[in-house]
């Protein structure tokens, strides 16, 4: 039986061939998970619904709620087909993507995205692969670009094209995310997230399809978007540092930066961020990961963030759990350093004049003082245990909630410990609810102190504006 993590910082993996036995998902989240993600770029309907029923079975084996994270492909562009496989291309030469539907030569490949010729001109860069080969726009017209290759390179079927600093005239969902999303919803998804959302109103269509059915994820993967992140947080209720492309699109010495100012500006939201992306890289190969990996982690988890993700380490790699196990002992280490608390604690938080917010901040403070066990944070929405994690505070966050929903989607919440409760009746009833839990989950011992937020009347989303401190008995 799994105990108690202990760890704030969370863990999000990506399930893949290397991991969809039933057993393997079970060893993932033994070994750490909170979040699992499926990547609807990959895989059929029926690979997803086979893990959505492995992870719930965990779920109900162990009675630890899992956050299943459904990640849309959304508008990745992608080079057509070529008639006799790759090509290579030179540094200097020319070559021409258009709408034609003829196979691709030498010469010039299909580029069947009728939109982003719109948004192509003179000295526009395409980068192919991952930026692996890059190509400058000399001419364009109606359905039609003229380039120059800068770096060359092989040029195979249907490669990713990314195009960094043009504002596409793409929605942010495609035929096949619908079809996805309604899916992923209709299989109990706690959050969806979407690809290569470009602007807010991206972020509203998503709000308006998901409807309340789970979070909205935006993953932070275009300039454009970075450079309108205020709006884009205002409007989401999660986000992904997703590094990959971010790193495509824009020069790989900004990404850094750029992560800590999202982390940064999500804490003082109170929404939760994943940083993603090639943290432990090697250990896709390898059982071991670079010293630079595990600096990595680290430095997202110093940073702040909620929880770090594995993509291809746990969904393609020769070393999926182990790869778990590391990402956990990395994030624990950083937990057990004095500096990383005085860190996030040096953070300057101002607070909302609301009373849940009060209440909220308030209860860390006492939690501090008086040393206790835990907060512990009733809610129904979960924007009470949201605005308390915010403050980052020493001791474990016990959310407790009667919404199944909300015990899962903030499974991503850094220092939450989320437990499913029934409702509760009377003032009594929460606090020795409350102290009960707190004593069967070990995270309070006997004739030790928890402090208590909750609202009054009981069930009223929102009405956060009660702070109790109570002992468990001896
Ligand atoms: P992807 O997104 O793995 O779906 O491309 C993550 C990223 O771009 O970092
Ligand atoms: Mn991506």
């Amino acid at each position: 039986m799994t105990t108690r993590r202990l760890r704030s910082a969370k863990i999000v993996a990506t399930l893949g061939p290397s991991s969809s036995t039933p057993q393997l998902i079970r060893d993932l989240f033994e070994a750490g998970v909170d979040v699992f993600r499926l990547n609807f770029s990959h895989g059929t309907h029926k690979d997803h619904q086979d893990r959505f029923t492995a992870i719930r079975q965990i779920e109900s084996a162990t009675g630890r709620p899992i956050g299943i994270l459904a990640d849309l492909q959304g508008p990745k562009l992608r080079l057509g087909s070529f008639a006799q496989g790759p090509i290579g291309l030179e540094a200097g030469e020319p070559f021409r993507v258009d709408l034609d539907q003829h196979l691709g030569d030498r010469r010039r490949a299909p580029l069947p995205h009728p939109e982003i010729f719109e948004a192509l001109s003179p000295g526009t860069e395409l980068l192919v692969d991952d930026g692996k080969v890059r190509l400058r726009v000399e001419t364009c017209g109606a359905g039609f670009a003229d380039t120059q290759c800068l770096v060359g390179g092989t040029l195979s079927d249907r490669k990713g094209v990314n195009v960094p600093n043009a504002v596409l005239p793409l929605s942010a969902v495609t035929e096949k995310d619908r079809a996805d999303l309604a899916f992923a919803l209709e299989q109990g998804a706690d959050w969806i997230a979407f690809s290569f959302v470009q602007r807010p109103d991206d972020v509203a269509e998503g709000r308006k399809l998901v409807a309340g059915r789970a979070g909205v994820m935006v993953k932070l993967e275009k300039p454009s978007a970075i450079h309108r992140l205020p709006e884009i947080i205002e409007l989401a209720d999660g986000f992904m540092v997703a590094r990959g492309d971010l790193g495509v699109e824009m020069p790989p010495e900004d990404v850094p930066s750029v992560q800590k100012q999202v982390i940064h500006a999500c804490r003082l939201a109170g929404k939760p961020v994943i940083v993603a992306t090639q943290m432990l890289e090697s250990m896709i190969g390898s059982p071991a990961p670079t010293r630079a990996e595990a600096s990595d982690v680290a430095t997202a988890v110093y940073e702040g963030a909620d929880a770090v993700m594995l993509s291809a380490e746990t969904a393609a790699g020769r070393y999926p759990v182990e790869s778990v196990a590391m990402m956990d002992r990395i994030a624990c280490r950083v937990q057990k350093d004095p500096l990383y608390h005085s860190v996030l604690e040096g953070t300057l938080i101002e607070h909302e004049h609301t009373a849940p917010d009060a209440i909220s901040a308030a209860a860390c403070q006492v939690a501090a003082l008086v040393g206790a066990a835990a907060i512990v944070s009733y809610t129904t929405s979960g924007a009470t245990a949201l605005r308390a994690a915010r403050e980052r505070p020493k001791a474990p966050i016990l959310v407790l909630t009667s919404r199944l929903g909300t015990a899962r989607r903030l499974a991503v919440l850094w220092g939450a410990h989320c437990v499913h409760t029934r409702d509760v009746k009377s003032f009594g009833d929460m606090v020795h609810q409350a102290v009960r839990i707190a004593h069967r989950e070990k995270i309070a011992e006997p004739g030790q102190r928890v402090v208590i937020t909750a609202g009054v009347p009981f069930g009223t989303p929102g009405a956060t504006n009660v702070l109790r401190i109570a002992w468990v008995d001896r």
